[in-house]
């Protein structure tokens, strides 16, 4: 005998097989028992939860010789007909290959025909949001003055495509998602019956996989029963399904709860090594990490997630990170999801998302405000808010970074790039290259933290631009002669570099009684919150009239740039030119 796809085998021949779909099993039941059979029903639902399989199983329980009756026998000639799709009185339309108004048209035609056999023609058209809309106006034509002995069957991955007219005369039945469980009890169920030695947790990966569709998860099964030999072991379904496994999932968390940066550059070589996906890699990341959320929230994990975790497990990894950060860490997540679909260089994508990640999540909150300010450190303090664009252009320049040291072999550069706390950079200099290239961000001491306050305060009052500046800074080092001093972005670094320099010298030098030189690196900033904030005034906000500021994020994105090159090389802040001049 022809070998036949498990998922054809498996279909469900009655309503009490039909799994996950109660609400519509019971009441097509309920119509057929009391003669209340309807005459077009729409079935909407997402792929592989039972639309034609129920379409099938109502077309026998309308024809089965021994009906119409809500359990069709699967013998009689007509049951077998309609399973075997030869039954000359249902017929099955493929709406995304018929999409012309012929095919309808010759169904109008045929309609009127008693049925060849049975009691009722049942007509299943199938992806009938694909029609095109004279075909559509033809069938409602025929939907609105049916014969009598006409079953319509309309199956539909995207209902709201369906016209509203078109709805309106059909019965609408939505099919649900169906649970893991529900999928994982049926493979069971199938496995068994085929004599296929399995571990139920492979199983269960193959239910998650299959995103709550059993024609997925039964072809998924198919495919993992004709690798394994012995049994279908974890192994081999997480090889087939491509997935990443929790185990080395688990490890990330673990090295991101300890700030582990060389640990997470290291796992994800090696994930790389082995022929994972990244994408595979970050969803099975973020799938855990709401995992850890749901568990901190309700004290369970959910099920459409791939571990089968113990309490114990997830008890203790949750108990590393606060709710707030599993969120940003999620949202981060997604974030790279997104930026990996046009990323030149995946890796970096990755790799910069999982740094961030290490450091704690969110941006660290430097003293004014860290959601997206760009330039503020014009005369007025004028806040030239553009969302996101800090961080982008952090990220940006540090994947410059990054890809000039992985092209210049890198390891000499290493410390410019991210200066290092004292004493990690001697020992990171026999590891590999890449612990080298990804040297810890650059953490600012308690002493920075202190040096910083003070200089805050000493530049406070006469260089209210330069406080802004500073603010978004951290001291990374401090000697006898020099400071050096951290800067989110270029453009910060050029500010400081060009417009204030001599004045942060000079406050320096009032500070510390002798000269310091101030050198300025592009850095990730990472400010200790150990120091109080300096007590400082807010600067206030700029009006209309004082100051003329021009807010950038509302200009076109390409006149932004240009004006942020400008002030890059300039400096300075921007305002509508007056009248008078
Ligand atoms: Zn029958």
């Amino acid at each position: 005998m022809a070998y036949m796809a498990l998922y054809r085998k498996w279909r469900p021949g009655g309503f009490d097989e039909l799994v996950g779909q109660e609400h519509v099993s019971r009441t097509l039941s309920n119509a057929i028992n009391t003669g209340r059979v309807g005459h077009a029903y729409l079935f909407a639902g997402p792929r592989g939860t039972g639309k034609t399989s129920t379409a099938k199983i109502l077309a026998k329980a309308l024809n089965c010789e021994h009906g119409p009756t809500p359990n069709p026998c699967n013998q009689c000639e007509a049951c077998q007909k309609i399973n075997s799709g030869t039954s000359m009185d249902v017929f099955e339309i493929d709406a995304a290959s018929n999409r012309g108004i012929d095919e309808i048209r010759d169904l109008r035609e045929t309609v009127k025909f008693a049925p060849a056999a049975g009691r009722y023609k049942v007509y299943i058209i199938d992806e009938v949001h694909m029609l095109t809309m004279e075909a559509f106006n033809a069938l409602l034509k025929t939907l609105e003055e049916p014969p009598s002995h006409v079953v319509f069957i309309l199956a539909t991955t995207e209902a709201h495509k369906v016209p509203a007219t078109i709805q309106s005369r059909c019965q609408r039945y939505d099919f649900k998602r169906i649970t893991v469980a529900d999928i994982q009890g049926r493979l069971q169920l199938v496995a068994d019956s085929m004599g296929l030695a399995y571990e139920e947790e492979a199983l269960r990966l193959i239910a998650v996989k299959a995103e709550g569709g059993m024609r997925d998860a039964l072809g998924l099964l198919d495919q993992c029963a004709a690798l394994s030999r012995e049994k279908l072991t974890v192994e081999q379904t997480q090889n087939f399904l491509g997935l990443i496994g929790r185990a080395w999932i688990e490890g990330l968390v673990e090295a991101v709860g300890r700030h582990d940066a060389s640990q997470v550059l290291h796992k994800v070589a090696e994930l790389l090594q082995a022929g994972k996906e990244l994408p595979q890699m970050l969803s099975e990341l973020a799938m855990y990490l709401r995992s850890l959320l749901v568990f901190k929230a309700a004290g369970s994990s959910g099920e459409i997630d791939y571990g089968s975790d113990t309490r114990e497990m997830l008890a203790k990894q949750a108990a590393a990170f606060t709710s707030q950060q599993l969120m940003d860490y999620i949202r981060r997540v997604h974030g790279a999801l997104a930026e990996l679909k046009w990323s030149p260089q995946p890796r970096i994508t990755v790799e910069s998302a999982l740094l961030e990640l290490v450091q704690g999540g969110s941006t660290p909150q430097p003293s004014v405000g860290d959601r997206g300010m760009t330039v503020d450190c014009g005369g007025t303090g004028a806040g030239l808010a553009a969302p996101g664009a800090e961080r982008l252009a952090r990220l940006e320049a540090r994947i410059a970074q990054l890809t000039a040291l992985v092209q210049s072999g890198g390891a000499a550069s290493a410390a410019a790039v991210a200066p290092m706390p004292a004493g990690s950079k001697a020992e990171s200099q026999g590891a590999s290259e890449e612990r080298a290239v990804f040297a810890a961000p650059a953490v600012q001491s308690a002493d920075g933290s202190a040096m910083q306050a003070k200089l805050l305060q000493e530049l406070h009052g006469d260089a209210e631009p330069a406080v802004a500046c500073v603010k978004k800074c951290a001291v990374l080092g401090l000697s006898e002669g020099q400071l050096i001093l951290g800067c989110p972005t270029d453009m910060i670094k050029g500010l400081v570099e060009r417009i204030y320099r001599k004045k942060i010298e000079e406050a320096l030098q009032r500070i510390t009684g002798r000269p310091v030189r101030l050198l300025c690196r592009v850095a990730e900033v990472v400010q200790t919150a150990s120091e109080p904030e300096p007590d400082l005034p807010d600067i206030p906000p700029p009006t209309d009239e004082d100051s003329g500021a021009v807010n950038i994020s509302e200009l076109p994105p390409q006149v932004q740039s240009r004006l942020q090159q400008a002030a890059d090389v300039f400096g300075g802040d921007f305002i509508e030119p007056s009248e008078e001049d």
